[in-house]
């Protein structure tokens, strides 16, 4: 997943493209049983219901009040949020919200994520309000990054054109990739495998 929401920190472009691509493929229990990968297929947080992305996102108590403590609540109620793949409802969000609400939404997706995954390896869990607070943080030192950047080199175009190739046959390819956020003194990294076929293999954050 960090290696999903990593790319908005670098590029506005993947914003509305990166989540669509790879939501289906997030590494979540559910997502692992389906790979043969032996584990609980309950949601970590919750313990109650099947963990896919649907729910890890969108329907988990957990999830729905980091959505209310980020104050978009609204939002999660809209009609976009309502049915369909966790792809299908992120991809209505940008068809339908502003770029800003888009931003700090995606935001939250990492945050939610990122919150899953310090409960299963630290047992670390944030609270809902730290959960919406870090989406702000992260999408405001966004913003000022970002802005700083086209300050610096008006030359330097805001939306990038690189693609994601396939490798060769027979060959998997790894991308790397790393946050640093100097506010919270925190760092990360993440690197997704994927096969000649662009198909998501395996994932580490
Ligand atoms: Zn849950």
């Amino acid at each position: 997943m960090m290696f999903l929401f990593d790319v908005i920190f670098k590029d506005n472009y993947f914003v509305f493209l990166v989540p669509f691509n790879l939501m289906g493929c997030i590494p979540t229990r559910c997502q692992l049983l389906e790979r043969y990968v032996d584990c609980d297929a309950h949601c970590p947080l919750c313990e109650d219901e099947v963990e896919d992305d649907v729910h890890a996102f969108f329907t988990c108590v957990s999830a729905q009040s980091s959505w209310q403590a980020a104050g978009l609540s609204s939002v999660l109620g809209s009609a976009a949020c309502q049915q369909g793949s966790a792809a299908e409802r992120v991809f209505a969000l940008c068809r339908n919200k502003d770029y800003a609400t888009i931003g700090i939404v995606a935001t939250l997706l990492w945050s939610i994520w990122h919150n899953r995954n310090d409960k299963i390896w630290n047992d670390n869990v944030r609270s809902p309000n730290q959960i919406g607070r870090a989406a702000f943080d992260h999408w405001n030192e966004w913003v000022a990054v970002h802005k700083l950047r086209s300050n610096d080199d008006p030359d330097v175009p805001l939306v990038s054109t690189n693609r994601w190739e396939k490798p060769r046959i027979g060959w998997l390819k790894c991308n790397v990739d790393a946050a640093f956020f100097v506010s919270a003194g925190r760092t990360a990294m993440g690197a997704c495998f994927r096969n000649n076929s662009g198909e998501f293999m395996a994932g580490i954050t």
